[in-house]
Order: C-alpha cells, then structure tokens, then sequence
C-alpha cells in the first residue's frame, strides 16, 4: 500500500485542500515551490502510463481539479506548472498517480 492510500483512508494526516468523492488535493510534504501540492486520484493507478480507457473521465478531471486548486491558490495570472512523473527515470518515487501543483516563484526549463 502506497503512504498515498494511507491518506485517503484517513490513516496518516495530511494538509487537505480539496476533497470529492473521486480526487484529493493536499500540500506536498516536502515543498519544493512555495505553493507545492499534490492532486491525486482516489483509484489506486500507478501512473497515467497505466491508466486505461476506463480512466479517460478521471484523468481529465483530475487536470480540471488540479487547475481549479490552483486558481483557489491565487496562481492563475501569474502561472504555474502542473508536472507527473512516470516511474524511475521520470521521478517518479510514490507509485500512486499524482499531479504536482508548483507555483508561486520563476519556474525554469529545462528541469533538472
Ligand atoms: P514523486 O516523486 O513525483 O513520486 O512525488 C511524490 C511526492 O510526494 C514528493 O514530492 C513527496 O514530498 C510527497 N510526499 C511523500 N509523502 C508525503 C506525505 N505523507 N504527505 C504529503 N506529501 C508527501
């Protein structure tokens, strides 16, 4: 079980900012932008190189959550970046699928 779940069973803790019967929107615990958080599915996907079909309604609102989360953070004039990183490579290091929220200073590119 992925420490992801444990929060959506109410397990551990977690700095929730939005919560349907589909997504959870909660801060990330180690931030590394000074608005930084988490949207996530309540299905236990992996990743999106794992979603389906099926999932093709979630995953687009999951991006509808993640934008409208931001604009509640203040975030949308000046912008923000919305990433998800996909297995080793990527970055990924928690396999339940989750899309970052970075915002609130000059992102650059090419990330590292
Ligand atoms: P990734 O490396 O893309 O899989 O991102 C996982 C993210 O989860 C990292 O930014 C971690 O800081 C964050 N994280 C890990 N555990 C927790 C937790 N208990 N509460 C909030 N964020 C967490």
């Amino acid at each position: 079980m992925t420490i992801f779940q444990k929060i959506i069973d109410g397990d551990i803790p977690a700095d929730k900012l939005y919560e349907d019967d589909d997504i959870l929107a909660f801060r990330d615990i180690q931030p590394v932008a000074p608005i930084h958080i988490l949207v996530i599915p309540k299905k236990p996907i992996v990743s999106v190189a794992t979603a389906t079909d099926d999932d093709q309604q979630l995953l687009g609102k999951l991006m509808l959550v993640a934008a409208k989360v931001a604009a509640d953070q203040g975030l949308a004039e000046d912008g923000y970046r919305l990433v998800t990183n996909i297995g080793q490579q990527g970055g990924q290091s928690v396999f339940h699928l989750h899309v970052h929220i970075l915002g609130g200073r000059q992102l650059q590119w090419p990330p590292g």
